[in-house]
């Protein structure tokens, strides 16, 4: 029998998808699932592309049915299973042979691994990817941490795979180590905070301007016309379409109000924290996840703070509906803004040239946070690429400009209607401090001198650790 091009373990959503797409593209596929029931069930699914793939059932047999040198994809859960399935690996590759982890590892593991792993005769790959089962099948936006010799022998499959944009393949090699699970931590970390903050323009559309769940449906549509064109955008109006067959009610009426989390919104927020960068969208769209999570004592506060009696509201319908649009706007590029600059700052500290045009080049399809706007982005890293934020480039301050007094407006809508906006107003607090020429900080260096003697800059003088002629009580 021939020998397979490439070799993929675990067969789970992802990894089946990915094994048919790799077939589709006329590579022959090794597979191998932990247990052989996973195995069995993937080749009776295989349908016209059955004879692609070599079905394996252990390590050594997959290991044995691929051409050398081999490129091995593992796509399983992160954390422990990686490292058990390279043990395992391990004592069967030999000189040139590639193990790509291609789950959503911990850039933290994929570092260690890459380093651990040097001195074998095979390669580690940590590949980011993005764009769930449909993207894995279809073509997903690909985000490489390799050695650029390991990247040049598996870019023509990963090419081939890919998502496109303009006939432009969305991979790209973001750097060695984990400088492709770094990528894709961020990508998560943006996605959050878009996701959260349609759904709190959605409750503001419905709290504050009566609009029901079809007719936000319809605008979200319309929307995706225009600047905020993108996957979320799309699939929100979709899945706000979608009536539940058994209640006859919209299905976002019947769907729990718990969401789940994996883990890497949280991983971008701390990476955030640890760079000493501010990413408040982001973490206030990782709390409200936590917060959600807390259904039965959010049942309990909200009887003791039972909802306001009286709600603003827009005189013009219109007007509120363009102010959503122009908050979702300004809201996403501060989610873009933040994202950037912790990629920047993680990127300088590891070491990573990271190619910020690239990044933006490759999320332009395949991936979750796909959106019309990263070219906007990835023109301004071209014009620029040591751009220090995304809200110094030119035409990204224009439509921040002209979107931030709409999400004023939506802000105070939902402030004053207790209606929850905390990765919007989070985010807005951010930009708003960013763009003082002088903050308050002047307050906290004053408190800080006072109870500390830990000392102070003047404004009017050169130098450092002057102190306060604080009264008695001072430290
Ligand atoms: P699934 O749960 O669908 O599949 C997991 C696969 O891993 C199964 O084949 C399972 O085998 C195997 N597996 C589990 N534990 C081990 C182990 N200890 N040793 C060997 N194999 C094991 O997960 P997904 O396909 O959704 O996810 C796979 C990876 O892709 C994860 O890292 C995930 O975070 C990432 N990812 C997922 C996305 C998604 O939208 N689902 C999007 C992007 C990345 P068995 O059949 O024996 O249980």
């Amino acid at each position: 029998m021939t020998q397979a091009d490439i070799g993929l373990v675990g067969l789970g959503v992802m990894g089946a998808n990915l094994a048919l797409n790799i077939a589709d593209n006329g590579y022959k596929v090794a597979v191998y699932n932990r247990t052989a029931e996973g195995t069995q069930a993937f080749m009776e699914k295989a349908g016209h592309l059955k004879d692609m793939f070599i079905p394996c059932y252990s390590s050594e047999e997959l290991v044995a049915n691929i051409k050398a040198p081999r490129p091995i994809i593992l796509m399983v859960p992160a954390g422990a299973p990686v490292d058990q399935q390279i043990s395992v690996l391990r004592e069967h590759l030999k000189d040139g042979d590639i193990l790509i982890d291609a789950g959503n590892s911990d850039f933290h593991d994929s570092n260690r691994r890459y380093k651990e792993l040097a001195d074998t005769p095979f390669t580690f790959v940590g590949m980011g990817v993005s764009g769930g089962a449909e993207g894995a099948r279809f073509g997903p936006s690909i985000m490489v941490g390799a050695s650029e010799a390991a990247y040049g022998r598996i870019e023509p499959i990963l090419k081939a795979i890919s998502a496109k944009h303009n006939d432009e393949p969305c991979v790209a090699l973001m750097g060695p180590e984990g400088a492709g699970h770094f990528v894709k931590t961020l990508h998560n970390g943006i996605e959050y905070a878009d996701m959260q903050m349609i759904a709190e323009v959605h409750e503001v559309m419905t709290k504050s301007l009566g609009l029901s769940i079809e007719e936000q449906a319809k605008i979200f549509s319309k929307w995706n016309e225009g600047p905020l064109a993108s996957y979320l955008i799309e699939i929100t109006a979709n899945v706000m379409g979608v009536i539940d067959e058994e209640s006859g009610k919209p299905i976002l009426d019947i769907i729990l109000d718990t969401a789940g989390q994996k883990g890497t919104g949280r991983w971008s927020a701390v990476e955030a924290h640890l760079l000493g960068v501010p990413a408040t969208g982001i973490d206030a769209a990782v709390a409200a996840r936590c917060m959600s999570a807390s259904r039965s004592l959010r049942q309990e506060i909200a009887e003791v703070y039972p909802q306001l009696d009286e709600t603003l509201s827009w005189e013009e319908k219109q007007e509120g509906i363009d102010a959503c649009e122009s908050a979702l706007i300004a809201g996403k590029i501060a989610a873009y803004a933040e994202g950037f600059a912790v990629l920047a700052a993680g990127g300088k500290e590891n070491g990573w040239d990271l190619p910020m045009g690239d990044i933006a080049r490759i999320w332009r399809q395949g991936c979750i946070i796909r959106s019309r706007f990263l070219d906007e982005i990835a023109q301004s890293y071209d014009e620029n690429p040591t751009l220090e934020s995304l809200y110094l480039a030119p035409t990204i301050a224009e439509r921040m400009k002209d979107a931030v007094p709409g999400l004023r407006e939506v802000l105070c809508m939902g402030i004053s209607n207790a209606i929850p906006t905390p990765a919007l107003s989070s985010a807005l607090g951010s930009f708003d401090m960013i763009r003082q020429k002088r903050t308050a900080a002047y307050v906290i260096q004053g408190q800080r001198d006072f109870f500390g003697q830990h000392g102070f800059e003047r404004t009017d003088k050169d130098g450092s650790g002057y102190h306060g002629p604080w009264p008695a009580g001072g430290a």
